[in-house]
C-alpha cells in the first residue's frame, strides 16, 4: 500500500510559481500540500516555541536550521492524511534535508519518485516577489498582472486579506536568491542524479504550467 503512495517534491527559487501549482496538484491528486514556509508562517502567527526560532532567520532571507525543519516536517509527514502521499513544497531545500526526506519515506516503505523543477530566470523573480500578494488567512498568492484576485485586496477563496510579505522586498528575495544557488541547487543536481528530476519552464502562463506539471505526474502513475 505504502509503496504505491504518491510523494512529490515541487523546486524551484522563490516566486516559481511553486505554492500557486502546488494547490493545484494537491487538489487534483488528495495527497496533502506542505508548505514549509507556510508551516512557519503559521507558527509565526501563532507565536509558538519554534515560530520565534524561525521569525529572524525568516526576516532576513536565511534558511531557518535543518534540525527545526526537519523536525517540523517529519511530524507533518507522519499525519494521518500524508499516509498516501505528499506535495512538498519548499521543502528540501538543503542536502541535508533531501537526506532526511529520503530516510523517512523510506522508513515507511515509501520513495520519492518525482522531483518537478520550476524554471525561472533569476531576473524575473524580484520582479514576480516584488508583485506577490499572499492571503493572511490561506497564504494563497495573487499577481496583479498575471492573477488578480476578483475583489482588491481580498482572497478569492476565503475572503482574507491580503498583504504584502516582508521578505518579498527587494534586499530580502536578493539574499534568498543567493541561498538558493548556494544550498538548493545542490539538491536540484542530487535529484538529477537519480534520475528523478523533470524540468518545467515556469515563464508560461500559470495554466500552462499546470497543464506541464499535471502532464508529468500522470505520466509517472502510467509507468508505476
Ligand atoms: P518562497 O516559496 O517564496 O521561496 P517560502 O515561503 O517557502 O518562500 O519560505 C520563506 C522562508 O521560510 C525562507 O526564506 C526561509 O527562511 C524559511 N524556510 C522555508 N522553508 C525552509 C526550509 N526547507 N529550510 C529552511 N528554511 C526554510
Amino acid at each position: 500500500m505504502a509503496a504505491d503512495a504518491l510523494d512529490l517534491v515541487l523546486l524551484g527559487p522563490v516566486g516559481a510559481g511553486k505554492g500557486t501549482q502546488a494547490r493545484r496538484i494537491s487538489a487534483r491528486y488528495g495527497i496533502p500540500h506542505i508548505a514549509s514556509g507556510d508551516l512557519l508562517r503559521a507558527h509565526r502567527q501563532q507565536d509558538t516555541e519554534l515560530g520565534r526560532q524561525a521569525k529572524s532567520y525568516m526576516e532576513r532571507g536565511a534558511l531557518v536550521p535543518d534540525d527545526l525543519v526537519i523536525t517540523m516536517i517529519v511530524e507533518r509527514m507522519r499525519r494521518p492524511d500524508a499516509a498516501h502521499g505528499v506535495l512538498l513544497d519548499g521543502f528540501p531545500r538543503t542536502l541535508a534535508q533531501a537526506k532526511a526526506l529520503d530516510d523517512e519515506l523510506t522508513e515507511e516503505g515509501r520513495a520519492l519518485k518525482l522531483a518537478i523543477y520550476l524554471e525561472v530566470p533569476f531576473e524575473d523573480l524580484v520582479d514576480r516577489a516584488a508583485n506577490r500578494w499572499t492571503c493572511r488567512t490561506c497564504q494563497a498568492t495573487y499577481n496583479y498582472r498575471v492573477n488578480p484576485p476578483r475583489v482588491h485586496g481580498v482572497c478569492d477563496l476565503d475572503g482574507g486579506q491580503l498583504y504584502q510579505r516582508d521578505d518579498d522586498r527587494l534586499d530580502v528575495v536578493s539574499e534568498r536568491i543567493k541561498v538558493y544557488i548556494q544550498d538548493t541547487v545542490p539538491v536540484v543536481e542530487y535529484y538529477r542524479q537519480q534520475g528523478i528530476l523533470q524540468e518545467i519552464d515556469g515563464r508560461r502562463a500559470i495554466n500552462d504550467v499546470a497543464a506541464a506539471v499535471l502532464s508529468e505526474i500522470s505520466a509517472l502513475r502510467a509507468r508505476a
